[in-house]
């Protein structure tokens, strides 16, 4: 029996980016993990019209919402959404959050994305992983005893190097409940991603129920029929047969600098 901390931690730089793995953050859950997000930055940034603390303020309400829907916690870092660097003051706030939440596993962004933040909180985990076991570092935090297992979520970036797949994840079973999860960031994709990439704002629909819908048809919504199609191969292999047939998947690439688990571990501590 492998010994393991049963704690997902998933990091993403703003407030409504752990929902990239979502339905693998689900699948944990169902298996015993406790699953906790950590946002490095406090998603200021991400509105038009509204200013700093208002926005923000809403954007934790969402949070909440995602996390009491998901029996998920969640921490926000009060760092400045879109001004984030892989800073000495950014990195101490974000190993004292890891170490207080002393995870077995912890899944973040890589280090290749087109968002200064997303390359800035990776940058910050793997400047963290090994300073989780250093006493000296941050010293009124206490250490870990047992350096967590890190992965990256999936992308679709190329340059210099793309995603690789590593484990792949049948997450159909997950998808309604990760839209709903999605769908509780109102002031984004309803509101600030669709201004932000010149929709029509008229397209949106106001009523709730049509919302959800209208977010499922969207490029949004078909991410993870998207990385079904790409990870076809990976999931055949996993999934035998039924892998072609896989509507809706997710993916995970290790990162070196973490605990490394053998073929055998992985499948101890990771749900089918
Ligand atoms: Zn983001």
């Amino acid at each position: 029996m492998l010994d393991i901390n049963k704690r997902l931690l998933v990091i993403g730089a703003h407030p409504d980016d752990c929902e990239y793995v979502a339905g693998i953050s689900l699948k944990m859950k169902e298996v015993g993990f406790e699953v906790r997000y950590l946002m490095a930055t406090n998603g200021a940034s991400g509105h038009h019209e509204l200013p700093g603390a208002a926005i923000v303020n809403i954007r934790k309400k969402e949070v909440e919402r995602v996390a009491k829907l998901a029996g998920f916690t969640y921490e926000m870092l009060d760092l400045e959404d879109g001004r984030l660097t892989a800073s000495l003051e950014s990195r101490d706030l974000m190993l004292q959050a890891i170490r207080r939440y002393n995870p077995g596993v912890i899944i973040t962004h890589r280090p290749f994305d087109y968002h200064p933040d997303h390359r800035a909180t990776s940058m910050l985990v793997q400047d963290c992983s090994y300073l989780l076991l250093v006493p000296n570092i941050c010293p009124l935090t206490p250490p870990m005893r047992q350096m967590p297992a890190i992965f990256y979520m999936q992308d679709t970036f190329m340059r210099p190097c793309a995603f690789r797949p590593d484990l792949v994840f049948d997450i159909s079973n997950e998808y309604d409940k990760k839209m709903l999860m999605i769908h509780q960031h109102q002031s984004q994709f309803y509101e600030w991603l669709p201004w932000v990439e010149g929709m029509p704002m008229d397209e949106v629909p106001q009523d709730d129920a049509a919302r959800l819908g209208w977010l499922k048809a969207t490029h949004w919504g078909q991410r993870s029929a998207l990385y079904a199609k790409l990870y076809r191969g990976e999931l055949v292999n996993k999934y035998g047969n039924m892998g072609q047939d896989i509507q809706y998947a997710e993916a995970l690439e290790a990162c070196e600098y973490g605990r490394q688990l053998s073929k055998e571990e992985l499948a101890e501590v990771f749900p089918l």
